[in-house]
């Protein structure tokens, strides 16, 4: 499987990183293993000094294609679980600013923290307005709601399968909110959708 992100999908994010509001959603990947397993801690890899967490929704793919038209994308997926797109942000910008790839920075050992359950779509009333938080050390870093979402998940699909086939388990990570900040050694971080506790993990 593979893992898909979007990048500045949300305004307030956009501002705060000094970034320009994309025409089209910025994607790049991570591979399976930069998956971060279950029950493991974090720890954070000697290519960067500086960390952030992004906490988005993530969108399980259950089935394969390519060049789907939104209006069927829903077919595509039925459950939303949360992660962590773990980024090394002093590396990120060194390469952005030579107009390199981000892969390094965003693509390494564990920069994937993805929720063990996922929830069944169903179970939400509206996809479009999805409350998402985490807590860094007991405090709330970062309170997102999908309904804020420059493109929303059908149409993120429509998009990314215009270029990448989807095939099913692959993990769509549909962007981060505002407030995305350091991570250093011993935070302690819980992630929620609504109010169900999705994830937890502790940095070392
Ligand atoms: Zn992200």
């Amino acid at each position: 499987m593979k893992i898909i992100c979007v990048g500045r999908n949300y305004v307030k994010h956009i501002k705060e990183l000094n970034n320009e509001r994309p025409k089209d959603p910025v994607l790049f990947m991570k591979p399976d293993s930069a998956i971060l397993p279950d029950k493991n801690p974090l720890y954070l890899p000697p290519i960067a000094n500086e960390f952030h967490y992004e906490v988005e929704l993530v969108v399980k793919i259950n089935k394969i294609g390519k060049f789907i038209n939104k209006e069927f994308a829903h077919r595509y997926y039925d459950q939303i679980g949360l992660g962590v797109d773990i980024t090394a942000r002093d590396l990120q910008n060194e390469l952005k600013e030579k107009g390199l790839p981000w892969e390094k920075a965003k693509a390494f050992h564990n920069s994937a923290v993805v929720s063990k359950h996922f929830i069944d779509k169903n179970r939400f009333e509206d996809l479009n307005n999805i409350n998402f938080s985490l807590k860094k050390n007991g405090k709330t870093v970062q309170a997102g709601n999908s309904s804020q979402m420059l493109w929303k998940i059908d149409e993120l699909i429509e998009y990314i399968s215009k270029f990448f086939m989807l095939k099913k388990g692959d993990l769509i990570f549909t962007g981060t909110p505002s407030g995305v900040g350091k991570m250093e050694v011993d935070d302690e971080f819980y992630g929620y959708i609504e109010n169900i506790e999705m994830f937890h993990f502790k940095v070392k």
